[in-house]
């Protein structure tokens, strides 16, 4: 999964930031590295360049040059064709060139992005996926995202005053990140038109209104996802999947709703993000977390979302369970997913089954079965938002809070006892070590020695004495740890 993150900052169109991260370790002349392909994603707010590399790269700093051009080189790098030269001339990317420079061995990338886009660089290391790539993300102007929204908002708000339920449904991975694959089913492409699927039924009921997070091949951060749902202040946020397993007789569908663990983790997060006084108003989409909100307030409200997410999970899980004789359910499960940690709505992930199963991709490649599953979808989550559920908290998480409070409490005692163990035996050590005796009137070194509980030997060794040296009264000596 690639990470994603925009910074976003007033009066600055351009934003270039480059990952050294992997440079540094690789500056052999020998260990030459070749693009083997240059890809573009795009969706309706932004777009990718990858550069697909044999070995990780070393990158210059991106310039901006005189024409508006942004420039950086890839050293010892080759690029067969010589030059290539891609006229895109769509909102993000007007041109951008990849160049061989005879001279020194280093292939020169210069782009051009229409005014206001942002633009990014990554280098981002082979996985086991993928290889190494120099990842150009580019994104339309701020301003512009702003007024999207705020008409995406305007509508949303007006549906809601009509009491339209607002469903979001996340067709997961896309673009760079294909998501699993097998039996001739990759999941982007899958869950694509799945999601499309699902909305078409739920537009089709004038109750509802169902917004896609993606409605192309491109890649959308697992953040930006729910923030997406939360920003239309969605009834439910519905996750779409399908699932591997190295184990090829595993299959089934599965319904997951946020673990306990996985709350923990987020709440740890947004704490840590309201005490670093993050500003929510800068970022690109609202965060629906009031600042003021206390830890103790923070889960109790993930205990509340909890709880109706695991209605949204059984309600839609039943419906699943019943569509395709053939393809079992494997039942309601909890995990956590990035996707699920909303406190603003109910959230599920749905796994279509596995297509490391050819029984399950047999059944979802068929064109019916699709369809059937994407009305299952519909009722299940229908169900849930016609249904009456009163409020309530999630028990097993606010059990595993005060749990992990105590095994939390219990670690950090442990650990202050231990610093304090260690400060005393350091501070007794230095005591020892810098024990000093003052020579009294008949005192012989054997004498003081034998007083001392010490050998004659390391009380010469800690003074630098030998057995013919003289001692004065008055004279301080070391007296060295037994
Ligand atoms: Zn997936």
């Amino acid at each position: 999964m690639i990470k994603i993150e925009f910074l976003t900052k007033k009066n600055i169109l351009i934003l270039f930031f480059v990952c050294f991260s992997v440079i540094n370790t690789v500056c052999l002349a020998e260990a030459n590295t070749r693009i083997t392909d240059i890809r573009f994603w795009q969706s309706p707010e932004e777009a990718q360049i990858v550069l697909d590399l044999t070995k990780p790269p070393k990158v210059t700093e991106v310039n901006l040059i005189k024409d508006g051009s942004l420039n950086f080189n890839i050293k010892n790098c080759s690029f067969r064709p010589g030059r290539q030269r891609y006229p895109l001339q769509n909102p993000f990317l007007e041109v951008l060139t990849v160049q061989e420079a005879d001279k020194d061995m280093s292939v020169n990338v210069n782009f051009k992005t229409p005014a206001g886009v942002q633009a990014k660089t990554y280098v981002l290391p082979a996985n086991e996926r993928k290889g190494d790539r120099i990842v150009i993300f580019l994104r339309e102007p701020a301003a512009k995202q702003k007024q999207k929204r705020d008409a995406e908002l305007a509508e949303v708000k007006q549906l809601k005053s009509e009491n339209v339920k607002i469903v979001v449904i996340d067709p997961g991975h896309g673009g760079e990140d294909p998501g699993t694959s097998g039996n001739g089913i990759i999941e982007k492409n899958h869950v694509m038109a799945m999601g499309k699927l699902v909305k078409a039924y739920f537009d089709r009921d004038p109750r509802f209104k169902a917004v896609l997070t993606r409605d192309g091949d491109y890649i959308i951060p697992l953040d930006r996802r729910r923030q997406i749902a939360e920003h239309l202040g969605a009834d439910a946020f519905v996750s779409l999947h399908i699932n591997y397993n190295h184990t090829k007789s595993i299959r089934g569908t599965e319904v997951y709703y946020e673990s306990p663990k996985g709350a923990v983790g987020e709440a740890e997060r947004l704490v840590a993000e309201i005490e670093n006084k993050v500003d929510f108003a800068d970022s690109q989409i609202p965060s629906p977390i009031d600042p003021a909100l206390s830890k103790k307030e923070l889960i109790e409200k993930q205990a509340q979302t909890m709880y109706k997410s695991r209605f949204l999970a059984e309600k839609t899980e039943a419906k699943l369970a019943e569509t395709i004789e053939g393809l079992p359910s494997r039942g309601v499960k909890r995990a956590g997913f990035k996707v699920l940690h909303s406190l603003a709505m109910p959230s599920i992930l749905v796994e279509f089954g596995y297509v490391s199963n050819s029984a399950d991709a047999a059944i979802l490649k068929n064109n019916v079965n699709r369809s059937k599953l994407a009305q299952s979808i519909y009722a299940g989550v229908a169900d849930f938002l016609l249904s009456e559920i009163k409020d309530g908290i999630d028990e097993d998480y606010i059990a595993y809070c005060v749990q992990a409070d105590a095994r939390k409490a219990a670690a950090e005692k442990a650990e202050r006892l231990r610093k304090e163990k260690a400060a005393k035996q350091a501070k007794l050590k230095k005591a020892k070590t810098t024990a000093t005796y003052k020579v009294k009137a008949g005192d012989t070194l054997s004498k003081i020695a034998s007083v001392k509980g010490i050998s004659l030997n390391s009380l010469l060794k800690a003074n630098a004495l030998s057995l013919n040296s003289v001692i004065k009264i008055g004279q301080v000596l070391k007296i060295p740890e037994k």
